[in-house]
């Protein structure tokens, strides 16, 4: 009989996670990865901590190379190794050896897109200049380590105000450059509300960040080749020696649509099972969709939490069992400087333009006992379906204890649960860590009080 083969594009969250379960669950198939980067099962989200040298070397960051997954797993890695083409009618799909020029077709049983996603780069001039980078595969983040180890730049520009933007201003700002977030909309962070973000601003202006808001750059001009400049569309230049675009990003999916994989605004269309709509072929990770519980569709939220996720349910069902993708709340949380950032559910301008008719509140409240050393201000921004009370939405900001308190809020979201249950909720307490009434129940109590009135 022969073997059954399965092939992986890409091999990084989605694609590693999914060929080390397959090969838990079917010790006979083959397994071939193909990664066009030199890296496989690498750390992304490192990254800004390797810029910043509290991560000190790049491999600190990769989890396992090709070679672990070779020896000791049985999965055929190919490093540089592009697949250019799908042809679902043969099951083949067309590899170019990037080392070699060479281009040889592969035939599979099962096909596993994990092509992730890429950085969106804006139409602006002098982006080919030194000094001007994104940032997502460990090669980016490696350059952008030597870059400011051999050149010492002086001031930073950072286009885009996003969460990467944010980490990459702390990473930036610690080693000794000084930073100008430029960010095009009239607010950073799209994915959160006002009154949350205004914090963040705060916290950038403490360190010394310079925020530019509602302007966008049109140009970086250069000396020699390096970059030194950046205009913006009102005509003002800003001082530059490094430049990082952090605009967004956007999937990797074309090789998938040319074969007639069904795309939604670019990301690959799956079923809960992480199916895409031809036979054989699934795709997980930042490439795809994802189910979203509280918007009851598939929406587009790229992290790496859901590419592992999403990588293990494809594993499951290629290997023959039954497995679906719950769906997701969109939680994620991140550091800027001292500051904890948290978000899960939905925002009030989602719930806005959702049709929803919904509640919010904002509180500040105290992360410790009032009287134990150390206590600091959190803030909580809650959003909540106005006639059920039913939590749609969490975001909250403060010097400790927001990731694990954010956590609650998405537990919460995901079990459907209203905010007179939430305030109730059995939560420990101890001087040191919370107040008795921790900021969680204090905020769903508040909003509980709003509905009733
Ligand atoms: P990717 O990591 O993009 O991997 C896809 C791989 O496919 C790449 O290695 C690529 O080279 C390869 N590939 C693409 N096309 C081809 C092809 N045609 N042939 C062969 N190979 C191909 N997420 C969080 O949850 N929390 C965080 O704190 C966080 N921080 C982040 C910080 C930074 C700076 C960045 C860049 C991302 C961060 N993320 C975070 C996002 C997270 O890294 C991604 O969601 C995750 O890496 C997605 O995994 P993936 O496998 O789907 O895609």
């Amino acid at each position: 009989m022969n073997q059954e083969r399965l092939i992986i594009i890409g091999g990084d969250a989605a694609g590693m996670s999914a060929a080390s379960r397959v090969r838990k669950l079917k010790p006979d198939m083959e397994l071939l990865v193909f990664e066009r980067s030199g890296f496989v099962s690498y750390a992304a989200c490192g990254m800004p901590y390797l810029i910043s040298n509290k991560v000190k070397s790049a491999g600190d960051l990769v989890i396992y190379d090709a070679r672990f997954f070779k020896e000791k797993r049985g999965i055929d890695v190919f490093l540089h190794h592009e697949v250019r083409k799908i042809l679902p009618q043969e099951k083949r799909v067309l590899i170019h050896n990037e080392d070699t020029g060479e281009e040889k077709e592969y035939s599979y049983d099962r096909l596993l897109i994990a092509t992730g996603a890429r950085p969106l780069i804006p139409p602006i001039k002098g982006l080919n200049l030194k000094g001007v980078f994104t940032l997502r595969l460990l090669e980016e983040g490696k350059a952008i380590k030597e870059y400011i180890l051999n050149k010492s730049p002086k001031k930073g520009i950072i286009l885009g105000g996003g969460y990467i933007g944010m980490e990459m201003a702390e990473a930036f700002t610690e080693m000794g450059i000084a930073v100008t977030v430029v960010e095009k909309m009239p607010c950073i962070l799209g994915t959160m509300d006002d009154e949350v973000t205004q914090i963040i601003e705060d916290e950038l202006k403490r360190n010394n960040v310079t925020l530019i808001k509602s302007k966008a750059i049109v140009e970086f001009a250069g000396n020699d080749n390096y970059v030194s400049k950046a205009i913006l569309d009102d005509g003002e230049s800003l001082d530059a020696s490094i430049v990082l675009i952090g605009a967004g990003i956007r999937p990797n999916s074309e090789i998938a649509g040319s074969a007639g994989i069904e795309l939604e605004k670019g990301a690959i269309k799956v079923n809960k099972k992480m199916e895409t709509n031809i036979s054989g072929i699934y795709a997980a990770g930042d490439c795809a969709e994802a189910y979203h519980l509280i918007l009851r569709r598939n929406t587009y939220i790229p992290l790496g939490t859901t590419a592992n996720k999403q990588g293990r349910v494809a594993a499951e069902n290629i290997a023959g069992k039954d497995v679906v993708f719950p769906g997701i709340v969109g939680t994620s949380v991140f550091k800027v400087f001292a500051l904890e950032v948290g978000r899960t559910g939905i925002t009030a301008r989602d719930a806005q333009n959702e049709g929803i008719d919904f509640i919010t509140k904002v509180i500040d409240h105290i992360s410790r006992a009032h009287y134990y050393p150390g206590y600091s201000q959190i803030r909580i921004k809650l959003v909540a379906n106005k006639k059920t009370g039913i939590l749609l939405g969490a975001q909250m900001v403060g010097k400790e204890g927001i990731s694990q308190r954010i956590n609650v809020f998405a537990t919460a979201i995901t079990a459907k649960m209203n905010v007179h249950e939430i305030g109730n909720l059995d939560l420990g307490y101890a001087p040191p860590f919370s107040p008795v009434f921790d900021p969680i129940l204090i905020s769903a109590e508040e909003l509980q009080k709003d509905i009733i009135n």
